[in-house]
């Protein structure tokens, strides 16, 4: 979509919402990584992706399906954590 119009700017967040990162709390995503490819230091992409792999070779009637995701499946995952207030 092109518009030519002058839009209101909104501030940009400066807070982080991960609770880790807050107060050393949850790593919910690191524990649910079933291959350890996550951990609190890194991210191994290509662990990671030799699961996704797997859940091909596992799921290959249903076509392409390179998929973990469970890693993104915390209560960050679809909303700010409870507890954490945003900067709006
Ligand atoms: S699950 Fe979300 S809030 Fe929890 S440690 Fe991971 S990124 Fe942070
Ligand atoms: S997608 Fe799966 S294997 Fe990859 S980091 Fe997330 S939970 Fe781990």
């Amino acid at each position: 979509m092109v518009v030519d119009t002058l839009l209101p700017t909104t501030p940009l967040k400066t807070q982080d919402y991960c609770l880790y990162y807050r107060q050393g709390s949850c790593k919910a995503c690191v524990s649910l990584c079933p291959t350890r490819a996550l951990t609190m230091e890194y991210l191994d992409k290509k662990k990671c992706y030799n699961q996704l792999l797997k859940t091909y070779e596992n799921y290959s009637e249903l076509g392409l399906c390179e998929a973990c995701g469970k890693c993104a499946t915390g209560p960050c995952a679809l909303s700010i954590p409870k507890g954490v207030t945003s900067n709006k």
